[in-house]
């Protein structure tokens, strides 16, 4: 069985005394700079100027510009879209990071397919959380944390793993498991898992149950209920006890139907899509698309986007969540604010 560190496990001295340059103030690099902070690290954030800039001074840090933030930190953490970080990491970055520093992400997209190619004078090193920003950072203030995975590419001080992990135990993931990890395994896992399962699987599963009843006549209200309201109850007993825990809670005639329809749904024939998913992501093919589905621009990406925002499932979901102010605010909601 694979080992999971906790915080007894993990000696900090090695981050002690170091200066942490945040760069990016979003999703990930609010959460990041605050825990840090809190744990007694002294935290600068790299920015270009706009939205997060505001957002980061609100909260008390002080901005610089990537390159100014780069120059003093002994960890440069990378916490950019994905899809931003090559061209930031070639202007800003490369030419301002100190001998001996860390470059540090959360995911590893950039670094295993090669979109940024860090000198050979830096240790480079991933802290990847096991979920969104805005829970790293409340889990943190509960004090709990969302684990994580973490890995080294590159090696030069001797400490780039005892340095991964004090980072790791800083930001609270320490608190709920640290799993050692490759950049390739990752990345490999994480696009794969977002892709099959988490985000594309569930959203595609959720659309096509709630098509097929209003296809057949039932009401959109109803069919919104079953088919993307219920889920939470379902994925947060799964969560707490895995699939004998949520079977344990739902009645038999549901097991049944568990039993018998749900191999009719996910077969053999949709994990062939998965593996051909998962070979897209090896081999690079899914993340050359991505890469230059930004270089035009975002075409498809926004004609999809808009599309999917239109379907009817959003639609007749917007109305009934009004009508249930006990529905907690979206977090799109929230990184607005954290945005704005
Ligand atoms: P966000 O999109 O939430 O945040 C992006 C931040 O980068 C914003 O502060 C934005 O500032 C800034 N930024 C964007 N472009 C530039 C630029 N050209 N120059 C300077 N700053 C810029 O990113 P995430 O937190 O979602 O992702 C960060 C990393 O964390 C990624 O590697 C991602 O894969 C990883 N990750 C994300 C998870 C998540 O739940 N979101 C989970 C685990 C890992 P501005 O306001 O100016 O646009
Ligand atoms: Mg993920
Ligand atoms: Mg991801």
């Amino acid at each position: 069985m694979a080992k999971v560190l906790y915080e007894k496990d993990i000696n900090n001295t090695v981050l002690e005394g170091k200066k942490i340059a945040i760069v990016g103030y979003g999703s990930q690099g609010h959460a990041h700079a605050q825990n840090l902070r809190d744990s007694g690290y002294e935290v600068v954030i790299g920015l270009r100027a706009g939205k997060s800039q505001a957002k980061a001074e609100e909260d008390g840090f002080t901005v610089y510009p990537v390159d100014e933030a780069v120059k003093q930190a002994d960890v440069v953490m990378i916490l950019l879209p994905d899809e931003a970080q090559a061209k930031v990491y070639e202007a800003s970055i490369k030419p301002n990071l100190k001998e001996g520093s860390a470059l540090a992400f959360a995911h590893g997209f950039n670094i295993h397919y090669s979109q940024v190619v860090p000198p050979a004078n830096v240790d480079v090193f991933l802290v990847a959380p096991k979920g969104p920003g805005h829970l790293v950072r409340r889990t943190y203030e509960e004090g709990a944390g969302v684990p994580a995975l973490y890995g080294v590419y590159q090696d030069v001080t001797g400490q780039a793993k005892d340095v991964a992990l004090a980072y790791a135990q800083a930001i609270g993931a320490a608190r709920a498991g640290v799993l050692e990890t490759t950049f390739q395994e990752e990345t490999e896992t994480d696009l794969f898992g977002e892709q099959a399962v988490l985000c594309g699987g569930v959203t595609s599963l959720i659309k096509a149950g709630f098509e097929t009843l209003t296809e057949a006549g039932y009401q959109p209200e109803v069919a919104y209920f079953e088919c993307l309201h219920e889920m939470k109850l379902i994925v947060d007993l799964l969560y707490e006890g895995g699939l004998e825990n949520m079977r344990y809670s739902i009645s038999d005639t549901a097991q049944w139907g568990d039993f018998v329809s749900g191999p009719r749904v996910i077969n053999e024939e949709t994990k062939e899509r998965m593996q051909e998913i998962l070979k897209d992501v090896q081999t690079g093919a899914f993340a050359k698309g991505w890469i230059l589905e930004n270089q035009a621009g975002r075409p498809q990406f926004n004609a999809i986007n808009r599309a999917e925002n239109n379907h009817p499932i959003e639609q007749v979901g917007r109305e009934l969540r009004d009508l249930m102010p006990f529905v907690k605010q979206p977090i799109q909601d929230k990184q607005k604010e954290v945005k704005e």
